[in-house]
């Protein structure tokens, strides 16, 4: 069994802990890079580990139809086929199923859809999701839910993808409960069950209720930064913070890595968070800066410039010297190190938030 505990109360709601799972200890809040298809795009594990990250996240959807899980299993499983020593949470694969994906089919057995590359018919339910997951052997697995997309809001809907969400559950945690039968408490991964409701602060409270009532051993957020504007997203965040229960669980909001963003998490009780954006933002050439800011390396203005990114900044990158006039020239010229320093850098603004948090 995960074991959760907290080690300071921070403000109203916020709190720092360590989560032992599996023989690792994470010391939280932590920020978690994606690593999609098992790399965090460019970096390899000890520049991820260089970030000071306590956890690295995979993707179900994306694993599963590419190499797929007997091919991660075969090659030893997560852990060895990546090469990181970091603990690895993988998603449910529910919210790429509904934004990458055409959907064929909706049931209550499960989600078939196609599979965008090869067009092949994939069907994922609940028990699929959690026996891909545990081939994968990750350390922390997250229960299927039913994701509302983006172009499908409306009452009826967030309703149904509700309440199919709770059945989900149910069936999640049995097929966890059978899969991990048996297995001694350092072997057991951590379950996470999903909070859904969209905007409605009943349904969002319910969903809590539901699934703090259940045996998961940590509280999911999701639905949120799926195009909602930051103050619906802020509001949902403060609603929820007083309703956690205090029993000793881990929460982790899905999705969600501006640092403006992430600050309103710390505050609200959220202990994991999990983005592309930081990587995705640095291959552009986007980094942050202190303020929160976003600087265009790619600028013309950068172009004599000696200085590192962020003057003082600890992370591999500007520890280093690299001068932003270095990493423009990298980034004109379409060289790959442009991206990884400034992956680096911005794995690092946002993880040295959740150090700092008090
Ligand atoms: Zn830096």
């Amino acid at each position: 069994m995960a074991m959760y505990t907290i080690s300071q109360n921070i403000g109203a709601f916020g709190r720092r802990g360590e989560l032992s799972v599996r023989g690792f200890t994470v010391k939280t809040p932590t920020f978690m890079p994606d690593g999609t298809r098992g790399a965090v795009k460019s970096l390899t594990p000890e520049m991820v580990q260089s970030t000071g990250v306590g956890v690295v996240l995979a993707n179900t959807y994306h694993l599963h139809l590419m190499p797929s899980e007997d091919t991660v299993a075969a090659l030893g499983g997560l852990h060895t086929f990546t090469n990181q020593t970091l603990p690895l949470l993988t998603d449910s694969g529910g919210f790429q199923v509904f934004s990458l994906s055409h959907i064929n089919k909706i049931t209550e057995e499960g989600v078939e859809f196609k599979d965008p590359r090869t067009g092949d018919i994939i069907f994922l339910s609940p028990e699929k999701s959690i026996q891909i997951q545990m081939k994968l052997g990750a350390d922390m697995l997250v229960a299927f839910d039913d994701v509302v997309s983006l172009d499908e809001k409306g009452r009826a809907r967030t309703l149904e993808a509700f309440e199919r969400t709770h059945r989900w559950l149910e069936r999640s945690i049995a097929e966890y409960d059978r899969l991990t039968a048996g297995m001694s408490d350092e072997e057991r991964p951590l379950l996470f069950g999903v909070v859904q409701g969209g905007l409605d602060k009943d349904l969002r409270k319910k969903s809590l209720e539901i699934v703090q009532k259940s045996s998961v051993s940590g509280i999911a957020i999701g639905g949120l930064s799926v195009g909602e504007s930051r103050e619906e997203m802020h509001d949902m965040l403060e609603f929820l913070a007083p309703l956690y229960d205090d029993s000793p669980r881990p929460r982790f909001l899905l999705g969600v890595g501006d640092p403006i963003d992430l600050r309103k998490a710390l505050e609200c009780g959220i202990d994991m968070l999990d983005c592309v954006l930081p990587t995705r933002n640095a291959r552009h050439g986007s980094v942050w800066v202190s303020g929160d800011t976003k600087m265009n390396l790619k600028s013309e203005v950068h172009a004599l410039t000696t200085e590192v990114i962020e003057p003082g900044c600890d992370c591999y990158t500007c520890a280093n010297g690299f001068s932003r006039g270095f990493l423009r020239h990298q980034f004109k010229v379409g060289e790959p190190l442009a991206g990884t320093l400034a992956s680096i850098h911005n794995i690092r603004y946002l993880q040295r938030i959740c150090e700092e948090f008090k």
